[in-house]
């Protein structure tokens, strides 16, 4: 008996549903490419709880005849190749017919068209691949598709949809992608009866600047290279504005967003030094190529594509990012790497030596912002790292009334012997563990048992997480009010996140208001907050949040709490004197758990004596 059969239309359809439709994004993301290849020049979208209930793209395109608005939900219908040929030659988003087919099959899909030359539109409703009606309407010319309980047949794939805030989040970042790569159309996107998007016609650069906020216009150069390969054009961010998440990297390969490991690694590596440690370039790269040498077609959601190429590619890239980099000096001041003990200060012709001074502050507080005397140089400073720099004055009630010491003097008169009495002489306060700092990232102190290793930053973010989430709790939140308020932008969709957070933002020891348009005013801030710039510091924390939101279990408090530690902690770079790694290690083993960050990174490794040992057989 012969035992192979054809699959029924509805199953093919939802198998195909499965690769090309994982999420409402998706289909989102199908429904607005379709807009675009259909002409139009206004699109807007739609949606009610993340798109888990309803998702509509509305378009001004060429619409669709009777005929072909039937014909649109059939598997491999498409009106975009008509021939294997035509693969070679795509400047279309779509062109496989599978996106109408696959969403048919697995929602509720109300479908109205209309020519702009015909007098009546078509509307078509179909349920699971099944047309359950088809009539002529009035409706304006161009296309509506309004999909509606998603998955609702295929319960697996419906439970396996994440929390509404994650699906909006994955829409949004479709959204973006789609409007960042046509600056000259106008888009909109609707959530939950709200705007959060309302983007208006313009240039590439104004279109990053509506999608991810005003202050990207500091933030930006332009890069723009031409080849008979490919031409690039598009904008990187300059290193000093690199964030420690990932998220603004995107390549575009003709109009198409893209995901390419390879060509980001050639990104990277053109920043190389220029970034400080786990912290990711800003890139939007457009590249054009010709179509007959970039292959879209291996992967159904076509982010993944193959150059013809790609060694000549990463080269030209490198470069073009390296040259920007280069013009626009982004280079020289950049000394993330410099270490303390190089920083020499200068001798001037006629300057009389002075007398070396060995500055033992017997009331050190690591807490204090004050650092007892020993400022960075100007050039140590680096603008990316000010802001974390001054992670001191995290811990007011530590004696922040105390008057600053004066540094002890003694009246040594050689530097050499300043270098042995700094060693030589341990502090008598410090007749407890003694604390090493290694590779500006790691505090070392000795137990009965081994070797204890501690993460410095971790450890911190450990400590201020502890803090912030007691402030939570307080009745007195030791908000420090602002003399002159400041305003801080969000671009919208990061404006709508944080106004859902905002009453958790103000647990946290802020002061902060509303006031429309993706602004907000802060009135006050936590004591402990320091001089750090707020629109860098919010900004970082709402991109940990949102990381948070996918990779750490509890409420919104402790993901806040959590993203906040994180960026106020002390980075790998810092260097921490004896007193300062003392005062880290007691508030560390003060802590409810002191081994493991918020989000479960380990904080403390014991290296035992008996491992140490084996190593030497
Ligand atoms: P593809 O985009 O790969 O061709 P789709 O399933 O997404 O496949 O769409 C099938 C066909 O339906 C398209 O080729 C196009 O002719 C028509 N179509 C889809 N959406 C629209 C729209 N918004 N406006 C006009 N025509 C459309
Ligand atoms: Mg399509």
């Amino acid at each position: 008996m012969d035992i192979i059969r054809l699959l029924p239309d509805m199953v093919a359809n939802q198998i195909a549903a499965g690769e090309v439709i994982q999420r409402p994004a998706s289909a989102v993301k199908e429904l607005m490419e379709n807009a675009i290849d259909a002409g139009a020049d206004d699109i807007t979208v739609v949606l009610k709880d993340a798109g888990k209930t309803l998702l509509q793209v509305t378009d001004n395109g060429c619409g669709m005849t009777a005929t072909d608005a039937r014909l649109c939900f059939e598997r491999h219908a498409t009106s975009k190749i008509r021939e294997a040929n035509d693969l070679f030659a795509i400047r279309t988003m779509g062109f496989r017919g599978e996106a109408l087919a696959s969403i048919a099959s697995i929602a509720q899909v109300e479908l109205k068209t209309r020519r702009r030359e015909d007098e009546v539109g078509t509307q078509i409703l179909i349920e699971g691949s099944v047309i359950k009606s088809e009539e002529a309407c009035q409706c304006n010319f161009g296309t509506s598709i309004l999909v509606k309980n998603i998955f609702f047949n295929v319960p697996a794939r419906r439970n396996f949809l994440k929390a509404e805030s994650t699906e909006l989040g994955y829409v949004i970042e479709e959204f973006q992608r789609v409007a960042l790569v046509n600056p000259d159309l106008a888009f909109s996107l609707h959530h939950n009866g709200k705007q959060v998007y309302k983007l208006e016609p313009g240039n590439s650069r104004q279109r990053i600047i509506a999608v991810f906020g005003n202050n990207y216009s500091q933030k930006l150069v332009q890069v723009e290279t031409q080849t008979n390969i490919v031409n690039i054009s598009g904008f990187i961010g300059k290193p000093e504005f690199a964030k420690r998440t990932r998220g603004d990297q995107y390549f575009f390969a003709n109009n198409r967003f893209i995901k390419h490991p390879y060509l980001h690694h050639a990104v990277v590596n053109a920043f190389h030094d220029l970034l400080p440690d786990n912290a990711f370039p800003t890139y939007f790269l457009f590249l054009d190529v010709d179509p007959k040498t970039i292959d879209i077609n291996i992967h159904p959601t076509k982010t993944e594509v193959k150059f013809e190429d790609e060694k000549s590619l990463y080269a030209i890239i490198r470069s073009a990012v390296k040259q920007t980099l280069g013009k626009f000096s982004l280079t020289p001041s950049l000394d993330f790497d410099i270490e303390k003990s190089m920083d020499f200060p200068e001798m001037k012709t006629g300057e009389t030596v002075k007398v070396p001074q060995v500055k033992i502050n017997p009331y050190f507080n690591p807490f204090e912002k004050d650092n007892g005397g020993f400022t960075p140089k100007e050039s140590y400073r680096n603008p990316a790292r000010q802001g974390l720099e001054q992670w001191g004055k995290l811990y007011p009630q530590e004696d922040e009334t105390a008057p600053v010491p004066t540094p002890v003097q003694t009246d040594e008169l050689f530097p050499q012997s300043t270098i042995h009495s700094s060693l030589d002489e341990t502090p008598a306060e410090s007749a407890g563990p003694k604390y090493f700092q290694v590779n500006t990232r790691y505090i070392l102190t000795q137990l009965k048992t081994g070797l204890m290793v501690i993460h410095q930053q971790y450890a911190h973010e450990r400590i201020i997480f502890e803090r912030t989430m007691q402030r939570q709790k307080a009745e007195n939140r030791n908000i420090q009010q602002l003399l002159f308020p400041q305003t801080i932008t969000f671009s919208s969709a990061d404006a709508g996140l944080f106004s859902s957070i905002l009453t958790d933002v103000c647990a946290t020891g802020f002061d902060i208001a509303d006031i429309g348009g993706g602004s907000f005013i802060v009135n006050g801030i936590p004591t402990d907050f320091g001089d750090n710039n707020l629109q860098i510091i919010l900004e970082q924390v709402l991109e940990s949040y949102k990381n948070n939101l996918q990779n750490m279990e509890g409420n919104n408090r402790s993901r806040l709490a959590a993203a906040f530690a994180r960026q106020m902690a002390v980075k790998p770079g810092k260097y921490l004197n004896e007193e300062e790694m003392r005062s880290m290690v007691e508030l560390l083993f003060a802590c409810a758990v002191p081994d493991k960050t918020p989000d479960g990174k380990k904080i403390i490794n014991i290296i035992s004596y008996e491992e140490m040992s084996k190593t030497f057989k």
